[in-house]
């Protein structure tokens, strides 16, 4: 029969008692082990300011985590018109049959999110870069703007990770990650976290366990050995696709490349002021063409696969269509050309990057010849 260690079955029995536990003692294993706690414990420390952090089965699960701890019934939230496109499923749906209304706002636009904030605002979720059209906000000032409101901040924070951008330095009350992208790595996991200070932590936590959400240890094993090489995989991952994009940019087939580490791409301003590093994922726009002559693009690509994910090893590309999820901006962004609509998003990997320079000349060739 499996025997706990006296002190700690001891202390199972207190917190049964009193109807409490602290992290890091063993209670149940919804309530976590060791291995969850490296994990949660390291993202604490990556994150500057963080008190800690409450683990999650995927990104998903993190926002809808979340939200679900710190909205309620009448309440609005405001989110960001570039915002993951599930997590806007997840607004129309599960925060809408749980009586929350969620309005949405130009990413670009810090007027008009102010001029949205209303009595019932009680949280705002950002993503910057965003997805798809990468554009970054301004976080520090929406977030100064939402706290002398007592409106919780919430930033999903995949694409730079808190080496490339210290959200809760910034203003940020929560600072979400899909840790299936940089920290796992290697595209065998899937996982998200939670981040903030000690208030926020307990009502996170407290959710969580509500909830049922639980990662198991094995797959939190995974995300710490990708977390070890995180950060020398993001540098050159991030080195990559400002060569590749300088190169894009070149391009005369390419109308805008949509990446803010590359200088006069949109964002990039800010880029420089609030963010510490980058990394792989960007989108460009091509020059007129069809869908059709799009998919050829991506067809021709030999070392590029196709999918939705990133964040992994190798490269991936996948066409980006913004105008049929966003609502409260525009696409084709201001000043492109209408017929410059068919986008395609890369995320680079840890390949050469002129290995991936000579596929994407073949993707060139196909859609020239497909145009
Ligand atoms: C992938 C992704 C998520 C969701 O993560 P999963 O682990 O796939 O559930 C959330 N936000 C962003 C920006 C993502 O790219």
């Amino acid at each position: 029969m499996a025997r706990f260690h006296p002190p700690l079955s001891r202390h199972g029995i207190a917190s049964l008692c009193t109807g409490r536990n602290e992290d890091g003692r063993f209670y149940y294993g919804r309530r976590g082990s060791p291995t969850q706690w490296a994990l949660a414990e390291a993202l604490t420390q990556i994150e500057p300011g963080a008190a800690g952090t409450v683990l999650y089965p995927s990104g998903v699960a993190a926002i809808a985590g979340v939200l679900l701890s710190v909205l309620k019934p009448g309440d609005v939230l405001l989110m960001t018109d570039n915002a993951y496109d599930p997590s806007r499923v997840m607004a129309r749906g599960l925060l809408k049959d749980f009586g929350v209304e969620t309005r949405w706002f130009d990413p670009t636009d810090t007027a008009a999110f102010e001029a949205a904030l209303c009595e019932r605002t009680a949280a705002v979720l950002l993503e910057s870069p965003g997805s798809l059209t990468m554009e970054v906000q301004d976080v520090p000032a929406i977030c100064a703007m939402a706290r002398a409101r007592g409106i919780v901040t919430i930033l999903d924070n995949t694409w730079a990770s808190p080496l490339g951008f210290a959200a809760l330095s910034h203003g940020v009350d929560i600072s979400v990650m899909s840790l299936t992208k940089h920290v796992g790595g290697h595209s065998d996991v899937m996982m998200g976290s939670a981040s903030a200070s000690e208030a926020l932590y307990q009502k996170l936590r407290r959710r969580a366990q509500m909830l049922g959400q639980v990662v198991s240890p094995d797959d939190a094993a995974l995300v710490l050995r990708g977390l070890r090489t995180m950060a020398i995989r993001l540098e050159r991952e991030t080195a990559s696709a400002i060569a590749i994009a300088r190169w894009l940019e070149g391009r005369p087939e390419v109308a805008r490349v949509l990446c803010p580490m590359l200088p006069g791409s949109p964002g990039h301003e800010l880029w420089l002021r609030d963010f510490t590093g980058g990394c792989g994922l960007f989108s460009f726009v091509l020059k007129g063409g069809t869908s059709a002559a799009r998919d050829a693009f991506i067809d021709a690509l030999s070392l590029f696969g196709i999918g939705y994910s990133w964040g992994g090893f190798e490269s991936l590309a996948t066409p980006v269509d913004p105008a049929t999820i966003r609502t409260a901006s525009l696409w084709p962004l201001p000043g492109m050309d209408e017929a410059d609509r068919f986008g395609i998003r890369l995320a680079i990997g840890l390949e050469d990057a002129g290995d991936l320079i000579a596929d994407l000349e073949a993707g060139f060739e196909a859609w020239r010849g497909y145009r």
